[in-house]
């Protein structure tokens, strides 16, 4: 997958970077032994490469034996923006989705450990699930809005998007304060606490209320 289709809409883009917050909500930075970040958190990176549509497979990697599902909440950025201000983060922001950031937490750890950065942990082919795109002049972003997660119907992750800890426009300008962000990148917001492993054959179904849904088949 490399392009994208927002909802109701015949325009196609094109995938660009992805980025990524970590640590975005108190209770999973808990959750995994970590702080709860007073300043800007983490930033890592996965690929156009690692991306399927909802209702395709996520392939599990034979090196791994701790494959976590982490829902999300997937900007989708339409202009370059550097150094933005909170006005123009806001207008770079064009449409929202719901994304899993599936994660090798056991490559993760390792890495870690080492002091090596969690590249290999993040860009499997497969490890981005993408929900359709609905435009941000559609739908307004409250904070209230239900995400959730669930494995063989039964609810693994829930909170509402208001919980993050730097909200869209906050990250937009911390990112673009490092790194200039153009139109087609994606920036996964992080995921709430309950986390967890997931094996072949586990179904997987998440959303984000007024936003859209994911669904996907461990392979
Ligand atoms: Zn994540």
């Amino acid at each position: 997958m490399k392009t994208i289709k927002i909802k109701d809409s015949n325009k196609e883009i094109q995938i660009g970077k992805v980025v990524c917050v970590g640590r975005n909500y108190a209770d999973h930075a808990k959750e995994m032994g970590n702080e709860v970040p007073d300043k800007f958190p983490i930033v890592f990176m996965k690929t156009a490469t690692c991306m399927i549509n909802s209702g395709e497979n996520v392939v599990h990697p034979s090196y791994s034996e701790n494959l976590h599902h982490e829902i999300e909440l997937v900007l989708l950025i339409g202009a370059t923006v550097k150094n933005a201000n909170s006005k123009e983060a806001e207008n770079a922001i064009v449409s929202y989705a719901v994304g899993l950031d599936m994660t090798l937490r056991d490559l993760q750890f390792k890495s870690k450990e080492k002091g090596e950065p969690w590249t290999f942990a993040k860009i499997f082919d497969t490890s981005g699930v993408l929900s359709e795109f609905v435009s941000a002049d559609e739908y307004k972003l409250t904070g209230e809005e239900k995400i959730y997660l669930s494995v063989n119907n039964e609810i693994k992750q829930e909170a509402t998007v208001g919980l993050m800890l730097f909200n869209p426009i906050e990250i937009i300008k911390n990112i673009s304060s490092r790194m200039t962000l153009e139109e087609g990148d994606l920036i996964f917001t992080g995921t709430p606490a309950g986390v967890g492993r997931v094996v072949k054959g586990d179904k997987l179904s998440g959303g984000i209320e007024n936003i859209g849904k994911v669904e996907t088949t461990i392979a």
